[in-house]
């Protein structure tokens, strides 16, 4: 049976690079009717949070995720947050101990930075250089007498490691590329690589879908599997998230988290939906396809190993097509929010549908609600369209139905539009010189929502008062 994790780390709200990780775990372990554990990383005691761990697993609910076992809905594996398994650690590092597999470091991170700079400078991958690997015990004493606490590292054996990726196809590191790493840090706490480890070892998966940034900690990981006796998963690396110029995707290009994107008005299922297209190309050129949908599609074989480069535009236009595949009572919810100021009109589901099509995000409600808000006056170029004989007879005209009829219904706008229209059908006037002048007069502005729902939605009584105020000449 698949068995996938999610594996954040509660440092910071949910990255679209790592929703986008969850997103491929999901689909490819829901596509095999496979299981989903959420395990919390948070080894890094200074800089995790459970406020950012609650932040992390609201967005992804909130993207549609979902999984199996976790800190929060519990499971046979419990616990799930890694700072809670530094007795299940341990055991594996003494163990490992007892295989000679390990030594204290008594480095201090100064000297390893110090270490890690000069490498770098003289154009070498920084690699632990052994200093602790083979000190005498008298040497070991001295130094923890001098107060020093020691690291565990894992004494890395000189072979090559090498495994056969689902995306890359085989990998192979030579023997001198990996240093004895940090299984222990100086806290008593287990790192990165024995923490990630064992849990994937003692919780069953099968399954590791990350990053490409991942691949030289696979190598790692690969090691100490072999060391403890376990089967590693399967690995499967997938391209890195980048922003347009290139770089990793980060703060300088602009909104990275999950929530920015709710916050902005942007849907799930759209950015679901732009999250596995940056990857992976569907059939028969279906492109929008909510999470269900994406779900029947998805073929993990299928994902592309180029680098997903972050496009704005192109999420923009899934949005849209998103916004606009929902149901108008189900639009009208998720926009109420965005819209505080409309949203308790008794038309407000009205005003959501005749800016439908124009709207990228939620979050442009608002700038095109105004038009129903109070008038302002049209500018100069506008006004133009107030001027003249034409618009003067329109607008007399426009008054005089408005005057016999009621706005009962947006049908009932419709048909006063309709009667405005053929009333200067036969005098060679064209529908521009008809519709512009009693849409400048009716908001002030060139452009806005189709005539009709103004109509409907302003009313009869304020549509005759703005009229009639373009008629006295105090909009021109
Ligand atoms: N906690 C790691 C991260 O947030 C994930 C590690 C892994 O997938 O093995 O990058």
């Amino acid at each position: 049976m698949v068995r996938v994790r999610f594996a954040p780390s509660p440092t910071g709200y949910l990255h679209l690079g790592s929703a986008r990780t969850a997103l491929f775990n999901w689909l490819f372990a829901r596509g095999q009717g496979g299981s989903v554990v959420l395990r919390i990383e948070d080894t890094d005691v200074g800089r995790s949070s459970r406020e950012m761990e609650e932040a992390i697993l609201f967005d992804l609910r909130w993207l549609g995720l979902d999984w199996d076992e976790g800190p929060d809905v519990g499971g046979p594996h419990a616990p799930y947050r890694q700072s809670e398994r530094g007795e299940i650690y341990r055991e594996h590092a003494a163990l490992l101990e007892e295989k000679g597999l390990t030594y204290p470091c008594y480095c201090t991170p100064e000297e390893l930075q110090e270490k890690k700079e000069r490498a770098l400078s003289e154009g070498r991958t920084p690699i632990y250089d052994g200093t602790c690997r083979e000190l005498s015990s008298a040497r070991r004493r001295e130094l923890e007498e001098q107060g020093r606490r020691p690291a565990v590292r894992f004494r890395v054996p000189e072979r090559e490691v090498s495994f056969q990726d689902l995306l890359h196809g085989f990998v192979r590191f030579p023997p001198d590329s990996i240093g004895d790493f940090v299984l222990i840090r100086s806290d008593g706490r287990a790192g990165f690589h024995l923490a990630g480890v064992v849990d994937d070892a003692t919780m069953g998966i099968t399954h590791v879908i990350r990053g490409e940034d991942h691949l030289t900690n696979t190598a790692r990981h690969l090691l100490l599997f072999d060391a403890l006796g376990y089967t590693p998963p399967m690995y499967l690396h997938h391209s890195l998230l980048l922003g347009p110029d290139g770089g990793k995707m980060s703060k300088r290009h602009g909104a990275t988290a999950v929530r920015e994107y709710r916050e902005m008005g942007y849907l799930p299922q759209a950015l679901t939906n732009y999250l596995a297209l940056l990857s992976w190309s569907p059939p028969e050129g279906r492109e929008v396809l909510d999470l269900q949908e994406l779900l029947e599609l998805f073929d993990i074989g299928d994902l592309s190993s180029s680098p997903a480069v972050f496009d704005r535009e192109r999420l923009d236009w899934l949005n849209g097509k998103h916004i606009r595949r929902m149901s108008l009572s189900e639009v009208v919810e998720a926009a109420r929010g965005f819209a505080p100021e409309w949203s308790g009109h008794a038309l407000f589901p009205v005003m959501v549908e005749s800016v439908l099509d124009n709207i990228t995000t939620l979050g442009d409600l608002p700038r095109y609600l105004q038009t129903y808000g109070t008038k302002a006056p049209p500018d100069e170029k506008t006004a133009e369209w107030l001027r003249g004989e034409v618009a003067v007879r329109v607008l007399e005209k426009a008054a005089d139905i408005l005057d016999r009829r009621e706005l009962a219904d947006l049908e009932s706008a419709r048909e006063v539009v309709g009667e405005l229209k053929r009333a200067f059908a036969e005098k060679d006037v064209k529908p521009r010189e008809i519709l512009m002048p009693l849409r400048v007069a009716l908001t002030g502005k060139d452009h806005g929502p189709g005539l009709h729902y103004l109509l409907y939605v302003l009313g009869k009584g304020e549509c005759l008062r703005r009229l009639r105020q373009a008629l006295a000449g105090s909009d021109a």
